[in-house]
């Protein structure tokens, strides 16, 4: 491996920059030469890349967002696509890429590596944080730091007024976000999609709380929870309203919905430790030959898991939390 491509592919997350940086820098360290490729795997197809030197990510590991762009290439589901891909990469020589993502990127990759033998290394990207064989993904912790920040300000709300708030974090398949920001916000429920959580259960334990003189309700719920799952059409924190409201008449609900403001802003500390390592180690792994592994963090040491696992598998959810909740609530 000398000349290699870094692209960020999927929904962007803070921290993507910071990897980025470290990528280039490590790889010219190296002595290879690194090449920035414009909006994930459109870039490569569309040949829009360009070398990248060490100036060119100076002043950029504090900003969310990517420089590179991301995007969601269709073409590239299509063989055909990856083909002309491929043709472009041979072209310029690109004998390594690093891919910064989420599943559905590192799927790429891995067909990309399988199909036309490019070595590739996935960085996880994502404030989801669910992929599997890491503790800690690119703009999760930035994420769930801005959805406490913003939690904070509406108890105070809450707090004057004996209302219902149901607040929305991201999240369509995985309640890390919810999770993680409502225990730390101390909120009374957290709705999640990994949890079945019935609507009758929520009104059983508000009228519970009613009963123990707790008047302030904060209720998290992750978009993709879903309150029946047999209907996956109704989901979120305006349907949990509309059913708690359809059932407790007179209830004052206020929702809100945290939206985009989760994926932006500057990266957190930790955000811009863990883009820094694993950009590092991604590229120390092309040179040493561990190809098409996704680089992870797992009890502070870095873990490689192959691209094909790490598409399939999905980080498990500690249960020791789910009793925190319930029990920190009470
Ligand atoms: P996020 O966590 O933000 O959803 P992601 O990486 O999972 O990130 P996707 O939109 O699923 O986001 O995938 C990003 C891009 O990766 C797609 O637009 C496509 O170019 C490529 N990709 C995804 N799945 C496949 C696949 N099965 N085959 C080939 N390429 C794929």
């Amino acid at each position: 491996v000398n000349k290699i491509g870094v692209l960020t592919s999927g929904g962007d997350s803070p921290g993507m920059n910071a990897a980025i940086r470290a990528v280039v820098r490590t790889g010219i360290y190296y002595g290879l030469e690194v090449f920035g490729i414009m909006r994930g795997y459109s870039g490569i197809i569309e040949d829009d890349m360009f070398q990248m030197s060490s100036r060119s990510v100076a002043n950029i590991i504090q900003r969310g967002g990517t420089i590179l762009k991301t995007a969601r290439c269709k073409e590239f589901y299509n063989e055909e696509g990856r083909k002309k891909a491929f043709a472009n990469l041979q072209k310029r020589g690109i004998n390594g890429l690093v891919v910064i993502g989420g599943d559905g990127s590192f799927t790429g990759a891995y067909k990309l590596s399988k199909e036309f033998g490019i070595p590739c290394i996935g960085i996880p990207g994502t404030i989801d944080k669910d992929l599997y064989g890491t503790d800690f993904t690119l703009g999760f912790d930035t994420a769930a730091n801005t959805a406490v920040q913003s939690i904070d300000k509406i108890r105070d709300t809450a707090d004057s007024h004996d209302r219902l708030f149901i607040v929305e974090v991201m999240g369509r398949h995985a309640g890390y976000i919810a999770l993680h920001s409502g225990i730390a916000t101390g909120a009374e429920h957290i709705l999640m999609p990994e949890v079945n959580t019935t609507i009758e259960e929520i009104i059983s334990s508000l009228s519970e709380q009613e009963k123990r003189k707790k008047l302030v309700n904060l209720v998290i719920v992750a978009e993709g929870y879903m309150p029946d799952p047999s209907n996956p059409k109704i989901k979120g924190a305006n349907e949990v309203a509309r059913l708690l409201e359809e059932r407790l008449k007179g209830l004052e609900i206020r929702v809100t919905i945290l939206g985009h403001i989760q994926r932006g802003g500057p990266p957190s500390c930790i955000d811009r430790l863990i883009a820094s390592r694993m950009g590092y180690h991604a590229v120390e792994s092309l040179l040493e030959g561990r190809y098409n592994v996704m680089v992870g963090i797992l009890n502070n040491n870095m873990h490689y898991t192959p691209l094909e696992i790490a598409i399939r598998e999905k980080q498990k959810m500690g249960e020791d939390w789910l009793d925190i909740v319930k029990i920190l609530a009470s």
